[in-house]
């Protein structure tokens, strides 16, 4: 297996958040935003020219070089595609004529970070002060056309603008690839090519179109763009133009990018007058198999479950539907997620981001930090040791799916029926200790 190299630390993020635990792969959620990636370090376009990771038939040396060969061929079948968007072929042809295969992204694609990174370690770099500064200056400096956004698509100015910080760090940090060449690179190389065929039609529609300017549509390696990393296809379906100057252009114009933000959270289920979630304090002697995804009571019904505000104020709307998250385990704090944090799992499908996202929201707003410690004890177990973790799993005859190393919702439903077998708290929590626990037998 290649090393991995995390040269960038939203790089590594990026990778974490792609393939790490608290990620499920983004399979084909089409529409959502990838979260804040570079496409690796500048100036080093080079492929390693080696197997990638994953093991995947379409990601050895070989496929890789056979697919590149067959780059132009494979583009000039998309043909028919681009066509049905209204693409003019003398515009396909101008727009692909330059391109090659940016093989680079291979490495970037099949990248298993060998550490991932604790919930905490998320928080503690995408909810700083700085951040936390720089968002109000920039609802400060933009508060006439949050006014109107918030007016037009009702979705609360703080997750907008948390979602800006916590993707890009308000546009700071931004891509250093051509996004037409990413995605045709992608659609053409490597195991995810369904998937960005898609993207890559939808960034020649782009370019066709006029909408962004082909020069400033550069983005991370995936093809995700803008300070709020848009994907090509979510541009499509969620980009407006909100200043009415003919052009949806989500990145020379602050209006509507900002409106467009708002579209998507909206068009994913974002639900007007309503928060993401509250921190909470858990009783003792809880039923942790209660916290689940798929289980959701009012939030009054958790109150009569014990579930509370750490300050002990009241919930303002006991009638709002949630599910209880518990991130790490039962040392850690408890959430009551309404339906808006899923619609920000929407946006960006990462739970570690989703909660970034909306707990820069609250600071925004003036509110403060969690109030619970985190179990910043609890070492985070590498990738050998989370495969070893489901094969454990596996072996004991629980269901995981196929072991990968991500310990995705699977596996931490089959570590809670584990934890409850084994007379444990049943918080579905991946620590060093249950897996000590899993190999003692
Ligand atoms: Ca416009």
């Amino acid at each position: 297996m290649r090393t991995p190299r995390p040269i960038l630390l939203a790089a590594l993020l990026f990778a974490v958040s792609w393939g790490g635990a608290w990620a499920e792969d983004i399979g084909d959620r089409t529409g959502t935003i990838t979260p804040a990636a570079l496409g690796g370090r500048p100036g080093a376009n080079g492929w390693s020219g080696e197997d990638g990771a994953s093991g995947h038939p379409l990601m050895t040396a070989n496929a890789i070089r056979q697919a590149a060969a067959d780059f132009h061929p494979c583009l000039e079948r998309l043909w028919p595609l681009a066509a049905r968007r209204g693409v003019s072929r003398a515009s396909f042809e101008r727009l692909i004529a330059p391109l090659t295969p940016d093989l680079r992204i291979m490495d970037l694609l099949d990248s298993q970070p060998e550490f991932t990174k604790a919930v905490w370690d998320y928080l503690d770099v995408l909810v700083t002060d700085a951040r936390i500064a720089k968002g109000r200056a920039i609802l400060e400096k933009y508060r006439t056309t949050f006014d109107a956004v918030e007016r037009a698509y009702g979705v609360d100015r703080y997750i907008i603008a948390a979602v800006w910080g916590v993707e890009t760090n308000y546009g700071t940090i931004s891509g250093d690839r051509p996004v037409l060449r990413s995605t045709a690179t992608l659609a053409c190389v490597g195991r995810r090519q369904r998937y960005f065929r898609d993207e890559f039609i939808a960034a020649l529609d782009i370019l066709n179109r006029g909408d962004v300017r082909a020069d400033r549509l550069i983005g991370s390696w995936a093809g995700a763009f803008v300070p709020t990393q848009f994907m090509p296809t979510a541009f499509k379906r969620y980009a407006v133009d909100f200043d009415n100057d003919g052009h949806r252009d989500v990145i020379g114009s602050m209006p509507d990018l900002i409106a467009s933000t708002a579209n998507n959270l909206k068009k994913v289920g974002w639900v007007s007058g309503q928060t993401w979630g509250y921190e909470v304090v858990i009783p003792a002697n809880f039923d942790f198999l209660s916290a689940d995804h798929h289980q959701t009571m009012t939030v009054g019904e958790w109150e009569r479950h014990g579930i509370a505000r750490p300050d002990g104020k009241p919930f303002p709307h006991p009638g709002d539907s949630a599910f209880l998250l518990v991130p790490a385990g039962v040392q850690g704090p408890g959430f009551l997620m309404l339906p808006n944090f899923k619609a920000i799992m929407r946006y960006n499908p990462a739970e570690a981001y989703a909660l970034a996202i909306g707990h820069l929201a609250d600071r925004l707003r003036g509110g403060g930090p969690f109030a619970q410690g985190w179990p910043r004890y609890e070492r985070v177990l590498s990738r050998a040791e989370r495969l070893e973790l489901q094969q454990l799993l596996e072996r004991r005859g629980f269901e995981i799916g196929e072991p990968d190393g991500r310990l995705g919702l699977k596996t931490r439903d089959a570590l809670r029926d584990f934890q409850t077998r084994i007379g444990h708290v049943p918080d579905g929590f991946a620590s060093a200790g249950v897996l000590e626990r899993l190999r003692g037998r």
